[in-house]
């Protein structure tokens, strides 16, 4: 497992990449929506998602976290504790259900909250696609195989804006969108109640045509 933070600069040397990526936000869609969860014993995994993360490694797809993590440049947690609550949602994921997460990318900073380096505009805070693209370019990833699954409008925006296939998923914010439906401006092409139906739903319109 691939831990990281991103950074402002672009990526080095993106180079386009073949392989397909769910990716996911993390509170709301993987785990329980707790606002600035600060401590492991908060982490609660979405019923159905570990099963459902592992059936998407097991599709051959890479499986990405990327989440904005604001609570860090606010001063509510340091980055040690996404750390240890990345590390909680790993195990919890690999006990239930054998499933793994590629990589956990988060964005710690914020624009007008805050103080000291984290204070930032940056280019990684989602809608911005930063953490997409950088991702994409160091796992080696295609943005029009991969998928974005999230339950707020900045999620399908950052996922519309790397290129990739968008879904809302009902659980966390997601029932509070006024998002109806599908969205071409969105790449939105489905709206489901949890992960579990959008990785089916990403499987299943992910298969090559039938003859
Ligand atoms: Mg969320």
């Amino acid at each position: 497992m691939v831990e990281t933070s991103t950074r402002t600069e672009p990526s080095p040397n993106p180079t386009a990449g073949s392989a397909t990526a769910l990716f996911l936000d993390r509170d709301g869609v993987l785990i329980e929506e707790v606002e600035y969860l600060a401590r492991p014993r908060q982490v609660r995994l979405i019923p159905g998602a570990a099963a459902a993360v592992r059936r998407a490694h097991d599709a051959g797809w890479k499986v990405v976290v990327v989440s904005n993590q604001s609570g860090v440049a606010r001063g509510l947690f340091p980055e040690s504790a996404l750390s240890e609550i990345h590390r909680v949602i790993a195990s919890e994921l690999l006990a239930e259900a054998g499933a793994v997460i590629d990589a956990f990318y988060y964005c710690p900073h914020h624009p007008t909250e805050g103080i000291g380096p984290y204070r930032i505009e940056c280019d990684c805070r989602k809608p911005k696609p930063g953490m997409l693209l950088r991702a994409a370019a160091e796992l080696g990833i295609d943005p029009s195989k991969s998928w974005m699954v999230g339950d707020r409008l900045t999620d399908l925006q950052a996922g519309a804006a790397t290129g990739c296939r968008t879904i809302l998923v009902r659980t966390g914010y997601g029932s509070g969108t006024g998002i109806a439906g599908p969205d071409a401006d969105l790449n939105l092409v489905a709206v489901v109640p949890s992960i579990v139906e959008a990785v089916d739903f990403a499987r299943l319109n992910s298969l090559p045509p039938a003859r």
